[in-house]
């Protein structure tokens, strides 16, 4: 006896073990790879598997993509936004991996976003049944914008106060354009609006509006303020011209502001607000080297950008971090003083301990340096809220006091999937309660993870995955706000969708049913991505012959109680 890989159950030299009532079928769908690591979970295979399975379902290409589009928005306003800057965590999990690479799950995503756009589909409604409460939403950035638009469409009235002149938070001034254009911000934001969400600009709640006046005015507050405010290093020489936080230098590039970096920028840390610094000075006509005290291992920048960084011509000096600023006479900065790290042991983070390395100091010609090593919220006129120094104190489902919830980067920085996540979840909870239910927040999957090696495709040909085109790095450089990569086309998209394996949910290959011999699958009428087939085992002959062709895993060997 040896043991099958895709089963774990035993089996003979000749086969299947025909006797043993362990191989009887069992439909099981199964957490996909690519789901476990998302923030913000939206059905990815369920979303790429109506486009594939499409002429199964009978569907139109049109009608699968309004599908797909769906079934993201159902979780995400923003297909078209993440599509361009999620860090794509379901990419690195993805099975196909194992065979050639991952699918390209951003780009399809982004796809799907744009074609929306272009077909200017609304977004979903789920309730028109009147409602008596009206929420306050403070922050118009996508944590939330995901909470007014979760409330939105279950039929509250929402109200969503922002202090800056638009909506979208760092998706908008700080996420530069040529990584995100604002037409599709826009394009995103406007149909949230479009569910009668109503937004007040240029409203800075604790300066025009108090904390408690809005309290008494609303049903209840969401607070989605972000994290505004960069931190600096506190080197000697810092205060004065010439230097800028990452946050507010993005800020006004993005404005549309001229700002005169001079020849030579240091940006100073290793996230994505320090590349994009980088990239946009570059774009000013600077030489422009960033500085990072980690090794590129630990950088937390998105991988890509940091590629595309490099392309564009900009240094990175790793393992070294500023000490002190030299500056002239009359205050011009001169010099960076900066020394070089050693990794030493991983600190809370995880990551290892950066240790400066006595005697390393090296100085170099700085005309502007931007810092961009963290950011932390601005509290003001929220200061009767618990908080431990700028950070919001709130239980685990983000509940801060009684009918004020908070999300996003107020909490912790994170990335937009989380914060949209974040503002969904509190919109569910808060949903639930006003029904007389009780929520803890968003369900865990409960479904079990599929294991690799259910996964089979040893008979499947290797294929490369679709690649957006980039500008070659000169012409961005040239035209500082255009769009590095492009949207994939429909017939990439097609393709790609091809090549998802659907790992864990039946896609209607009718593998299982051509192998049986006992008619245990009957075709359903109703279809849908994981419902191609229903099972009976009365003539089931325990052959196990369907579980070992399933190409998904979505069969498991199931053993019947005994009588
Ligand atoms: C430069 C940069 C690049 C980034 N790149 C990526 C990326 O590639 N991928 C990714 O996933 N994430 C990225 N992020 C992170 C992402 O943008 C954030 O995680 C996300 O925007 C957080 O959403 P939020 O709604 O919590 O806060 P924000 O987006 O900061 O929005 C908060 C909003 O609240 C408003 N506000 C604050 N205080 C008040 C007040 N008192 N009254 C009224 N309004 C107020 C602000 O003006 C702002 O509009 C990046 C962030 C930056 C800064």
């Amino acid at each position: 006896m040896n043991t099958d890989s895709g089963t774990g159950q035993k089996k003979s030299e000749e086969g299947f073990d025909r006797l043993t009532p362990a191989y009887h079928p069992h439909q099981q769908e199964k957490q996909p790879p690519c789901q476990a690591d998302c923030p913000n979970c939206g059905d990815i295979r369920q979303w790429i598997g109506v486009v594939a399975q499409r002429g199964k379902l009978g569907l139109s290409d049109h009608q699968a993509f309004a599908r797909a589009w769906q079934t993201i928005t159902d979780v995400n306003p923003f297909p078209g936004v993440l599509g361009r800057i999620c860090p794509h965590p379901c990419e690195d999990r993805c099975t196909r991996t194992g065979l050639d690479d991952p699918l390209a799950i951003n780009a399809m995503e982004r796809f799907l976003g744009d074609w929306a756009i272009k077909e200017r589909l609304p977004l979903r409604q789920l309730s028109n049944e009147p409602r008596r409460e009206w929420l306050g939403v403070v922050g118009a950035g996508p944590s939330g914008l995901s909470f007014a638009y979760q409330m939105a469409r279950r039929a509250y009235r929402v109200t969503v106060y922002e202090a800056q002149e638009q909506a979208g938070g760092m998706l908008r001034y700080g996420v530069p354009d040529y990584r995100l254009p604002p037409a599709v911000l826009d394009a995103e934001i406007s149909r949230i609006l479009d569910l009668g969400v109503e937004l007040k600009l240029n409203t800075m709640i604790g300066r025009d509006i108090t904390l408690e006046e809005l309290r008494k005015r609303h049903t209840t507050l969401y607070l989605g303020l972000g994290a505004q405010q960069g931190r600096n290093l506190g080197l000697p020489g810092e205060d004065g011209p010439s230097v800028w936080t990452g946050t507010d230098y993005l800020s006004r590039f993005n404005n549309g502001e001229k700002i005169d970096l001079g020849a030579a920028v240091v940006v100073t840390g290793g996230g994505n607000t320090a590349v994009d610094a980088a990239r946009c000075a570059r774009r000013t006509g600077a030489e422009v080297s960033l500085i990072y005290r980690r090794s590129m291992e630990e950088m937390p920048a998105i991988q890509a950008e940091v590629e595309d960084m490099l392309e564009e011509g900009i240094e990175l000096l790793l393992l070294a971090t500023p000490t002190r600023l030299q500056r002239s006479d009359d205050g011009r900065l001169e010099n960076l003083v900066a020394c070089r790290m050693a990794l030493g042991e991983a600190d809370s983070s995880g990551r290892r301990r950066p240790e400066p390395i006595p005697g390393s100091e090296f100085s170099m010609p700085v005309d502007t340096l931007i810092t961009a090593v963290s950011q932390a919220p601005v509290l003001d006129g929220f200061e009767a809220l618990d908080h431990t120094g700028n950070w919001l104190s709130t239980d685990q489902l983000g509940n801060v006091s009684p009918g004020i919830q908070a999300g996003g980067d107020m909490l912790k920085l994170g990335i937009a999937g989380n914060a949209i996540m974040q503002g969904r979840s509190a919109a569910e909870e808060l949903h639930a309660k006003f029904q007389g239910r009780r929520s803890d927040g968003l369900p865990d999957d409960p479904r079990p993870p599929v294991e690799p090696q259910q996964v089979t495709f040893d008979q499947t040909p290797t294929s490369t995955p679709v690649r957006a085109l980039k500008l070659p790095a000169d012409e961005r450089i040239d035209d500082g706000r255009a769009e590095v990569a492009n949207t994939i086309s429909e017939q990439q998209f097609l393709r790609e969708a091809k090549r998802c394996f659907s790992c864990g949910s039946c896609m209607g290959c009718e593998s299982c049913s051509m192998f049986c011999t006992s008619g245990c699958f009957t075709k359903l009428t109703e279809t849908g991505p994981g419902m191609y087939f229903s099972l009976t085992l009365d003539m089931c002959k325990a052959c196990g012959k369907c579980i070992e062709v399933c190409p998904c895993g979505f069969l498991d060997a199931y053993q019947p109680p005994v009588p």
